[in-house]
């Protein structure tokens, strides 16, 4: 409204003759019928002594136009100062901001993208590293079918030794040969006695850990439970991370492994040391913290069955696999009976397979074998035969080494073992199941396994 009364006002002063007018000029004052006050501003025209009827419309069309153009003309003026400038300011910084966030993001992706190569890359040479290390161990056949250490007898000239681009393409294409002419023999395919292994299928999933305690572990079925108490479908479980590891799961079967809560928790009498505790004919046995005990814990009584030491094993990170963790003696059981697999400093390090009696853990026989245990991820053992799982990183590795005690021979093999969680901090072997458990990185998988005559003959 004062932007009204002020454009009148401007209009007025250019009016010719206004200056005139104004000595004409009257303000009066009254009531109308309703009460309310009106003012009345009488101007007495400087050129017409009469109003003409129609004279004045030109006039009045003049004003009007002149009106409109003045109010145009301040609206753009208001408008041109309040927002003009800031606006075109804020296009600029607006847009400075754009493309400092365009090349931000891109920055970001090429980040993203560039830190994926690397991860990728090193990957990549992880698995390399292994493999070559993993060809690195294999002994050689044609010359060396037993004895000691093979790799320590190999001339300077040994292609494995000189890992080179072709030399390296060449062993893989060697193994490649050996897979597809002793995988599966025709007379293996419907094999079911207790033979040699011949592949390992892919790890089935039953339940991942949920807290960082489950990043490494140890589970497994009894196959062969005693008493009534508990069955070969009973799945006992022990998360090994942990300064005081002394809990043992039980659940009733895969299904409540699976999807709940164990229905049992024992407590053990003395702490675990590791994840090479095994199952069998009732008892978890496990190796006790911190020393080269051997504990057999009774299921069925909850209490310490026997305990005894294994003879010069090494204990606490002076044998463990070549994860570490403290892995220096794995014990498994099989269809010949229960086992020890460490070493000790006489071995210099070697694998050493000890039988053990189930019930006092006294060791009946033992054999030296010409792998380094620091070499391997794991072993278990199958019909008297050690197996030794090369990587526990690689997703793509192998078993890469069998020894048999009842020949006393040791020889390399390349049967595909996948680890497909990254972490396999535990293979076992169930004789019930014919499968193998494993423990990868919060996992807790099996992998069917496939036996066959042995090319020795033996089964
Ligand atoms: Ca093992």
């Amino acid at each position: 409204m004062w932007l009204q009364v002020s454009l009148l006002c401007l209009s007025c002063l250019t009016l010719p003759g206004q200056s005139q007018g104004q000595d004409r000029a009257s303000l009066r004052r009254s009531n109308d019928h309703a009460g309310l006050c009106h003012y009345t501003f009488t101007v007495a025209s400087p050129e017409e002594s009469a109003c003409s009827g129609t004279g004045m419309k030109p006039e009045m069309d003049g004003v009007s136009s002149r009106l409109t153009v003045l109010e145009a003309l301040v609206s753009r003026l208001i408008a041109g100062a309040d927002a003009g400038p800031r606006a075109s300011g804020e296009d600029g910084i607006q847009g400075a901001y754009s493309q400092v966030t365009r090349e931000r993001n891109q920055l970001e992706q090429d980040k993203e993208r560039l830190n994926g190569q690397v991860q990728e890359l090193q990957r990549r040479l992880a698995e390399l590293s292994q493999e070559a290390e993993s060809l690195r161990q294999r002994p050689c056949q044609q010359t060396h079918s037993s004895g000691g250490p093979q790799r320590d007898n190999r001339p300077a000239s040994d292609p494995a030794l000189n890992l080179g681009n072709g030399a390296y393409q060449e062993m893989k294409a060697e193994v490649k040969e050996v897979l597809a002419s002793v995988l599966i023999p025709e007379e293996n395919h419907n094999f079911t006695g207790c033979g040699e292994l011949q592949s390992v299928g892919d790890p089935v999933l039953h339940r991942k850990a949920d807290s960082i305690t489950g990043k490494y572990g140890v589970w497994l079925q009894d196959p062969e439970p005693q008493g009534a108490q508990y069955s070969n479908e009973t799945v006992w479980r022990i998360d090994a991370v942990g300064k005081d590891v002394r809990q043992l799961f039980a659940y009733e079967d895969m299904d409540q492994l699976s999807q709940g809560f164990p229905m049992k928790v024992l407590v053990l009498p003395e702490p675990m040391e590791s994840t090479g505790g095994t199952m069998y004919r009732g008892s978890l046995y496990y190796q006790r913290k911190r020393s080269r005990t051997l504990i057999r814990y009774d299921l069925t009584s909850e209490s310490l069955a026997s305990r005894r030491e294994l003879p010069h094993a090494g204990f606490h990170g002076q044998h463990p696999y070549s994860w570490g963790g403290y892995t220096d003696i794995d014990l498994a059981a099989d269809e010949q009976g229960l086992w020890a697999i460490y070493s000790t400093s006489k071995a210099k390090g070697a694998i050493v397979i000890s039988q053990l009696d189930p019930e006092s853990l006294e060791v009946r026989k033992s054999w030296e074998t010409n792998i380094r245990k620091n070499t391997v991820a794991n072993a278990f053992m199958v019909c008297g035969r050690l197996y030794t799982v090369a990587s526990y990183t690689a997703a793509n590795s192998t078993v890469n080494y069998v020894f048999d005690t009842a020949t006393g021979a040791g020889r390399a093999v390349a049967v595909p073992f996948k680890n497909k969680y990254r972490y396999n901090s535990m293979v076992d072997y169930n004789h019930a199941q014919r499968k193998l458990f494993a423990w990868d990185n919060f996992h807790m998988v099996t992998y069917d396994i496939r036996l066959g005559r042995a090319n020795n003959g033996r089964s």
